[in-house]
């Protein structure tokens, strides 16, 4: 589906441009209760919250759902699903992929540490260019001294 399509999900992106790859399973469990399994894959734009530059981020999202009617008793679902409450309306998958994907989210995007533009001051030392390693280097700081015949 396009992504464009899920208008919760694009408001924190910065591109709403690409397709989302959705597969799902259906089946009947040994309970003879309906479950399903998700399988979404879509590639984001978001800006990287290291160096404000956009970061193009994969996202893969896998889950397992169980359906039950609207009220009933959750107690019976394995652990491990998410529950669906179904009533009179059909399941809404479009806002399922969405909820899916929004969790799936990271929520502080950023660059890998070695892709990203500006590692500096945040996580690492910032690189010293060559002139402040001269100048912080205490023996050029005399070697300076001794040629200014006014200090
Ligand atoms: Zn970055």
């Amino acid at each position: 589906m396009p992504l464009a399509d899920l208008e919760r999900l694009c408001s924190p992106l910065a591109d709403n441009q690409g397709m989302v790859r959705t597969k799902f399973s259906f089946e009947r469990d040994e309970r003879k209760a309906v479950v399903f399994h998700s399988e979404l894959e879509v590639e984001v734009k978001m800006v990287c919250q290291r160096c404000l530059e956009l970061v193009t981020l994969p996202i893969h999202s896998e889950c397992d759902y169980a359906v039950v009617r609207e009220g009933a008793n959750t107690q019976s679902v394995p652990k491990g699903y998410d529950v669906i409450e179904l009533g009179e309306d059909p399941l809404d998958l479009l806002a399922l992929v969405e909820d899916e994907l929004l969790l799936a989210l990271p929520i502080v995007p950023a660059h890998d540490p070695k892709d990203c533009q500006q590692p500096a001051g945040l996580e690492e030392e910032p690189e010293l260019s060559e002139d402040e390693v001269a100048r912080s280097n205490p023996f050029s700081v005399l070697a300076q001294l001794k040629r200014d015949p006014n200090v």
